[in-house]
This record gives C-alpha cells, structure tokens and sequence, in this order.
C-alpha cells in the first residue's frame, strides 16, 4: 500500500521545524529516519496531513561525548543514524551498553537510516534504545515554540508506543551518561532471525568491588510495555563473583516475577516469560566471569531441559530450533 497524500516540508533550522510543528498540531509528524514511520504510512495506521523532515535541519546532527571524568555524557542529535553512535569508539568507551545493544538493533541497511532519537520518540517495547535509555539513567530534551523541557525515561515513557510528547514538540537531543569505570554491563537477546525485533531482550548493569557484587539493574526488552527496570541491588549485594551460578537462579527467578510479557503469534507468554529468566541467568554469569563484552547474542549452547534451556515448560523444541 501506499500513504495517503500528505505534503513534506524539509525545514533547515530548529527555529522553522517548531513553526512548522506549532502550525500542523496533531496533523503534522516528525520524519527522521523513517524507518518506522513509513512502514506505518505504508499500511495506513496513521495519516497525517503533513511530514516534517528533519534530516536537513542545521544543529541537531552533533555526536559527542563531553564532560569530565565521572560525569562524562553522550549526546545524541535528533538526526544521528543508530549506526554513527555505533561507530562511535568514544560512544563504546563511555557506555559499552549502547554500543552493544545497537549491533542488535535490526540490520546495518535500517542502521543506517534509522535514527536512534527516533528510536526513542518511536517508544517501540520491542525496541533496545528506550530501555537503554533507562537502564543507564539518560533523558532527552524537547522543544516547542512554548519552551525545552528535559525528561527522564521514567517520564516520557508512557506505554507501548507512547511517549509524553506533545505534538508540537521535537526531541533535539537524547543524553547518555557515561557508565562508571567499575561497572559491567552487557545486553542479549533472543530473535527468531538476525535482525528481528527480539522475543525478550535483557540489559545488565552490574557493580563490583573486587570481587563482591555491589549491585545489579536489568532492562527488558519486548516482555514489558514500557522500559521499566528491576533494581536487584538488595537481593545480590554481598554475593562473591564465584558464586554467579547458584546467584544467577535467583536473578533468574526475580526476573521472571518482574515482567509481564504479552503472547502472540510468534512466542507465548510463558515462553518469553522463561526466555527472559535464561538471558538474564546466562548473562548474568557472563558478567561474573568477564568484563562483560561480547559480540552479538544468539541460542549459542541451547540445549537441554534445565534451568537455562530456552525451552521452557511451556516451549517446544521447534522454537528452540529456530533459535
Ligand atoms: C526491518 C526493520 C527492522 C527493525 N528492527 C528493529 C529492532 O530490532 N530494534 C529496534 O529498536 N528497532 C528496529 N527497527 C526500527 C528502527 O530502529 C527505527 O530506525 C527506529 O525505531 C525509528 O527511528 P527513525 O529515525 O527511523 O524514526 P522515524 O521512523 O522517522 O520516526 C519514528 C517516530 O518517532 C517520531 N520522531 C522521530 N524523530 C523525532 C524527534 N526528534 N522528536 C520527536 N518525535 C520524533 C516520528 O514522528 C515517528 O512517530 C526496525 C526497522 C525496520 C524497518
């Protein structure tokens, strides 16, 4: 299918993207990458009188990392690719979680288009870049020709595929803060092919002093409506790196409480219950071993029915297959 007509208007500044935003209301739309909104155009979900491209406009393509040590943030521009933050070896210095977390962020080709602002606004639950977002304590800022405003994920995340965003407002920026140097964190997920949203994702962020840990935070993807993360500071604190197995039935556990997973054609929700319970067991263990790097996730060593089989009680073999 094909849009509905609709005219486009490929503003130059901020200042001429809120006019045009002010003017539009409701009608009008923000374009950035289009990676998700032209899909939705396509099939007529939504059809808005008027686009905004924002591609060309002066000011909101910056990448940087600024600030001293301890409190060092990433700022990313409206109109910067997924693939440019990945890129980034100042990015991948300063939090190793968005880096990790965008190669599973579709293909290269959506990379390459796709902004990760964009990714944001879009509030997509299957999507990585909201929980990250969260799970590293980022905010975005919003303009309007009424003021800026600074939002924490908490307060832009309102449900699935939808932000606090008014309709006049542009994100001209979201900010990252560089994870402190102690920390490890990793992010792995589970789709049914490469490049797929995921059946459950999971984010780490884990804290160490020599060899105990000190704390624990996960973000989920695509088993929650919203990117809500599970604090389980209190419930490993103490814990000996040694000891990750026999922890990591607990996080498991504590996670599998945690989420709320929906079922659709694709995967149950037990299965994507039980699914998370796995990544976050395993990754978990990985970051005990490790300073938690690695390359992108997949059913590597799946086998089996114990407690990190991606079968659950109530998968089947063909989906692990699949995998
Ligand atoms: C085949 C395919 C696979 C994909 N797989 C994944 C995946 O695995 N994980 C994942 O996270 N994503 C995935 N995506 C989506 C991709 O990451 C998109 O790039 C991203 O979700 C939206 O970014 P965009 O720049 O394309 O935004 P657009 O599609 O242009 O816009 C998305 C929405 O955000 C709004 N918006 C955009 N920018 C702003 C702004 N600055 N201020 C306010 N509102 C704004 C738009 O109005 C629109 O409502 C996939 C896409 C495709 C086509």
């Amino acid at each position: 299918m094909k849009p509905s007509p609709l005219r486009i208007h490929r503003p130059t500044t901020v200042d001429e993207t809120l006019d045009l935003l002010a003017a539009r209301g409701d009608t009008g739309k923000i374009l950035a990458g289009g990676q998700s909104l032209v899909p939705v155009l396509n099939m007529r979900l939504a059809a808005p009188s008027d686009l905004i491209d924002i591609t060309s406009v002066a000011g909101i393509d910056d990448l940087e990392v600024s600030g001293a040590d301890g409190s060092e943030e990433i700022c990313v521009g409206a109109s910067v690719t997924h693939r440019r933050v990945e890129r980034s070896a100042d990015v991948t210095r300063a939090n190793p979680l968005l880096g990790e977390a965008l190669r599973f962020v579709a293909h290269p080709a959506v990379r390459n288009r796709g902004t990760t602002v964009g990714s944001i606004a879009h509030a997509d639950p299957n999507g990585e870049m909201p929980m990250v977002l969260a799970l590293t304590g980022g905010r975005i800022e919003a303009r309007s020709r009424r003021g800026e405003r600074t939002l924490d994920a908490e307060e832009l995340n309102i449900g699935p595929l939808e932000t606090s965003l008014e309709s006049d407002e542009l994100i001209t920026r979201a900010i990252f803060p560089a994870l402190p140097a102690g920390s490890r964190t990793g992010f792995d997920e589970l789709a049914r092919r490469s490049g797929d949203y995921a059946l459950a994702g999971v984010g780490m962020i884990l804290d160490v002093d020599g060899e105990t840990v000190t704390g624990l935070r996960c973000g989920f993807v695509s088993v929650t409506d919203v990117p809500d993360i599970l604090d389980l500071g209190e419930a490993v604190s103490g814990a000996e790196l040694g000891d990750a197995s026999t922890v990591a039935a607990t996080v498991a556990e504590a996670v599998r409480d945690f989420i709320d997973p929906g079922g659709d054609i694709h995967a149950s929700a037990d299965y994507r219950r039980h699914l998370a319970g796995v990544i976050a067991s395993r990754l978990f263990r990985r970051l005990c071993r490790s300073d938690g790097s690695s390359g992108r996730g997949d059913a590597r060593g799946a086998s089996g029915r114990g407690e990190d089989s991606l079968v659950g009680a109530t998968g089947d073999d063909t989906e692990s297959r699949r995998a």
